[in-house]
């Protein structure tokens, strides 16, 4: 089965969280577990955010087909420059997704400075993947069930779908939008399997977060003792549609 990992990033983390990800890293790591495609984005809060993209993107041309690209924009710019560089990255770079790191950047889905993120992904066809958990209440998963009623027409990944912590939320969140995905990293075993369970693995994708944490992630899903069915499509195949990788 193809393996698909939606949520890599590349560079420095200035959140702290005390990693650096190189572009050698990404690829060894997909070596060693069999991992066919990988989505990468930069972390949040950099000093220079477009230069991030143009790095993400340098990558994603020196290995096509294996490696693309996602912004992560912050939504504290106002709404000409955040809908410049969204455009910018996904007509001219090719990237496949926009990201809102609500804790990160304080920004609840429903602050107004956050509805620009979700109409920028409904403009250009694209998902938005939304960090949710850690850095409650603002990452908060049930805070982008009005966005996602709001913007139907766009798919919404909830990343690391509540974080262990706030599964149930993001259960009912997936479960209350039909255009809410989730994407399970750092959450436990059972966590996924009662995910694919309830809303079905055509609703469910694969991330490491960290390149360290890929064999740890595969493992789990292994471990869900999901049909092999249903993880070829968590692992991969939802993916590949989500995300119109071509
Ligand atoms: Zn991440």
């Amino acid at each position: 089965m193809e393996i698909i990992d939606t949520h890599a990033h590349l560079g420095p983390s200035p959140t702290g969280v005390g990693t650096e990800t190189s572009e050698q890293e990404v690829l060894e790591a997909m070596d060693a577990h069999g991992v066919a495609v990988s989505l990468v984005m930069p972390q949040s809060l950099q000093s220079d955010e477009r230069a991030a993209h143009d790095r993400v993107h340098a990558f994603a041309q020196a290995n096509p087909g294996r490696i693309y690209g996602m912004a992560s924009i912050s939504p504290l710019w106002d709404d000409t420059a955040y809908f410049a560089e969204a455009r910018r990255c996904v007509r001219d770079l090719g990237f496949k997704a926009l990201k809102l790191h609500p804790g990160s950047y304080n920004t609840s889905p429903l602050l107004p400075r956050a509805e620009k993120c979700f109409r920028a992904a409904a403009e250009l066809g694209v998902p938005l993947i939304v960090h949710t958990g850690a850095g409650a209440p603002p990452s908060l998963p049930a805070l982008v069930i009005p966005r996602a009623r709001e913007f139907p027409e766009a798919t919404i990944v909830l990343a690391h779908a509540g974080y262990a912590i706030y599964c149930e939320e993001a259960l009912v969140a997936a479960e209350t939008c039909p255009n809410i995905v989730l994407e399970p990293s750092w959450c436990q075993y059972y966590n996924a399997r009662r995910f694919t369970r309830s809303i079905g693995a055509d609703r469910m994708v694969m991330g490491s977060d960290h390149p360290a944490n890929l064999p740890v992630e595969l493992a789990k899903w292994r471990a869900t003792g999901l049909s092999e069915a249903d993880l070829a499509k968590c692992l991969g195949a939802t993916a590949r549609r989500v995300f119109k990788l071509d």
